[in-house]
């Protein structure tokens, strides 16, 4: 999950504080680190069943609040964030 190039730097600020949360943790506790539930590139993917599948492999995770938050607050990144692909973030984003 390294988005940070080309970032504004607001994004970017939000973006290190949530690193340094996932640092935390084991990397082998965060699915889209680890890797071993679905490629890790389907986090990142623009094929929408490859992001549902990531989507799905972020339940675990013991930061997907705290992602889920980043996600929805900075709407326009592309990327699964906190178990939503962009459209979901999109639509609940909409729903409020
Ligand atoms: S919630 Fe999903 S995208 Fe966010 S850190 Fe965890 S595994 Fe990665």
């Amino acid at each position: 999950m390294n988005r940070m190039p080309g970032l504004p730097e607001s994004v970017a600020s939000d973006w290190r504080s949530l690193l340094i949360s996932l640092d935390s943790f084991a990397w082998q506790e965060i699915p889209c680190r680890a890797g071993d539930i679905v490629p890790l590139t389907w986090w990142t993917s623009d094929i929408e069943d490859e992001q549902a599948h990531a989507a799905a492999a972020c339940a675990p995770c013991p930061a997907l609040r705290e992602c889920r938050a980043h996600g929805l607050k900075h709407i326009r990144e592309e990327g699964v964030y906190g178990g939503l692909t962009p459209n979901a973030r999109r639509q609940t984003v909409d729903g409020l």
